[in-house]
């Protein structure tokens, strides 16, 4: 029978081959996505879910949430937030497009 001990050391070892995996895919996908100074970061409004981790990844402050009203009266929600990509301030570094659980984010050139 495995042992609480053995058991801990595996899952471990399954955590880092996890880790290991995921960081592989984000520079596959980081090095599929362009970027840089010739492009912007455009946020498709309908995908954004106003979840924040945009704002949080950006070091650049090119990232504010605004408050939208929701389009069916039906629906009643205390804050329906988009993201929002101030373009002067943008870099092109990428990084929120990484970290959008959406995919609203995406590359375009300037
Ligand atoms: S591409 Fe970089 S600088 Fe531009 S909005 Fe996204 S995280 Fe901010
Ligand atoms: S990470 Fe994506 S879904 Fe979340 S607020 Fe930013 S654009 Fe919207």
């Amino acid at each position: 029978m495995t042992s609480p001990d053995e058991l801990s050391k595996r899952r471990e070892q399954e955590a880092k081959k996890i880790a290991l995996s995921l960081a592989k895919q984000r520079g596959e996908k980081q090095a599929s996505i362009k970027g840089g100074d010739g492009t912007v970061a455009w946020v498709t409004e309908s995908l954004c879910i106003g979840c924040d981790q945009c704002t949080i990844v950006c070091d650049d402050e090119a990232i504010e949430l605004y408050f939208k009203d929701v389009a069916s009266p039906l629906m009643q929600v205390p804050s329906n937030r988009k993201a929002k990509i101030i373009r002067d301030a943008c870099t092109g570094c990428r990084l929120c497009v990484l970290a959008c659980p959406t995919d609203a984010i995406e590359m375009i050139d300037r």
